[in-house]
Order: structure tokens, then sequence, then C-alpha cells
């Protein structure tokens, strides 16, 4: 007879790891970034920061995912493909998936939803895509870093019914960010951890901003160059999901999230 208690048994918290993880890195495909942001590169700066957890997030694009997931088969990092999105309100919302399949057709609902515009590379850098190993392939030239004609609710449900993470970015930032834009976290909006900068530090941003108390909270680079990748994020789960992921995000079944902020 099948044990159905047993099923449900949560995992021995004593077999859940440490992941250290930098979730928001930019390529080359994002005009702002160097040109230094290649996955050879990328994967190089993580594995000197510690990192063993990823993930790659172009602008409202995810062309050079692929090349960074194939570049790290062999290390000890495991890289989610992604996006940032950004939203109607100009909010950027972080989008996370499992495989490269479902963040391509988020894409393609954004892509559906992006004004067509044509990237000029004089004033806003150029979009690359290249392949694992770093090799230019071709140029994106629509314009990217866009919004698109989608809310940011809208975003976060697209997101969540292809099975993805979305989390808001950059909260505490003076612009693109939830905060600045909204000025607040619709109590609607159904994420479950946001993102703060290096430089956020609780002491000073819990006065300003009270509400982020109850807020699960992540820091990550936003790298646009590579001594901006960031390792101050850890997560306790069993292995690299985006199911594990909420699991810690919401500090269930001995998932956690732990945060190293600065030091007084
Ligand atoms: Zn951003
Ligand atoms: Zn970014």
């Amino acid at each position: 007879m099948v044990n159905k208690d047993r099923a449900r048994t949560p995992l021995n918290p004593d077999r859940l790891k440490l992941f250290k993880a930098d979730l928001h890195i930019h390529t080359v495909l994002s005009g702002c970034a160097e040109i230094e942001m290649i996955p050879s590169l990328i994967l190089w700066q993580a594995e000197k920061k510690g990192l063993n957890l990823i993930a790659i997030t172009d602008h409202n694009a995810c062309h050079n995912a692929e090349a960074v997931i194939e570049a790290a088969v062999g290390t000890n990092i495991h890289v989610f493909p992604g996006m940032e999105l950004q939203s109607k309100e100009e909010v950027h919302l972080l989008c996370l998936f499992d495989t490269v399949a479902s963040c391509k057709k988020c894409q393609e609902k954004v892509f559906q939803k992006l004004p067509s515009l044509t990237n000029k590379e004089d004033l806003f850098g150029p979009q690359y895509v290249v392949n694992a190993a770093g090799e230019w392939l071709w140029t994106e030239e629509r314009l990217l870093a866009q919004s698109a004609d989608m809310t940011l609710e809208e975003m976060v449900d697209q997101v969540a019914s292809l099975g993805g993470l979305a989390i808001p970015a950059h909260v505490d930032r003076t612009s693109y960010s939830l905060l600045s834009n909204l000025g607040l976290v619709p109590p609607t909006l159904d994420v479950s951890a946001l993102e703060v900068t290096p430089y956020f530090d609780p002491r000073k941003g819990f006065l300003e901003w009270p509400e982020l108390r109850e807020w699960c909270l992540i820091v990550n680079g936003d790298a646009h160059r590579l001594n901006e990748i960031q390792d101050r994020t850890l997560l306790k789960m069993s292995h690299p999901e985006i199911k594990e992921i909420i699991l810690a995000f919401k500090g269930q079944e001995g998932r956690q999230v732990l945060v190293e902020w600065p030091k007084p």
C-alpha cells in the first residue's frame, strides 16, 4: 500500500543546499551593456564570485540566454533564462523560466506588444546576439529597451501562465521601478519577492519605505559590466528550479532567502 503521508512529507531540511545567486545579469544584447558581457566572461566572473546560480535578463528579449546556458555546461553554475520586461507604467520586471522554450514564448507575447521602433545604435548602443563562444551571430535591429503595451499586472499574469517567476526589479531605484513610478507595491500584485539594488541599506530603506519590511527582498547586481555582478543573495533550497525559488521566497518547507546587507 502506498504511504500517501510519506509523499507529502517535506524534504529533510538537512538536504537543502545554499545557492549563491545573482538573478539579474545583462549581456551584449542589451544596448546599455558593455562588450565584455559575453557568455564565457559572465561565467568566469560568476565563478570568481562563488556564484552557482545566475539568470540572464536582457531588456524584453532572451536571444542570448541559450548561449550562456550552453557555455555553462560542465561548470557548477546553473543559468536561468529570463528577461527584464518594461511595462506600460515604465516599471521593470524580471521574469525567469525553467526552460528557454517558455522564456521564448513569453518573449513572443511581449514582442507583439512592443512598438516596432528601430534601434539607434549611436544613442542606445548595439544589440548583439552571440553564440556560446561569444562570437557575433547577428544584430537585433528592433529597439528592445522600451515599454511594451502591457500593464505590470498583465505581465505578471503572462509570466505566471507560462510557469515563470516574476520579480519587480530594483524597486528602490529612482527610475523604472515600482516605488518611483507607482509610489507603492500594488496590494493585488501577485509576486513573492522584490529586488533591491546593492545600494539598499535596510536601516535607511525601511524608514523611507516601511512597507518593504513585509517583503522578501533579494539583492542582484543588474550587471551591465562584469564587476557589477553581486554575491549577496543566498537561496536555501533543494535544487535550481522556479518552484524551489518560490518556496524560498515564501520561506516554506525549510527553504529560505538569506541576504548579506551592508555592515554598519
Ligand atoms: Zn532595470
Ligand atoms: Zn537590468
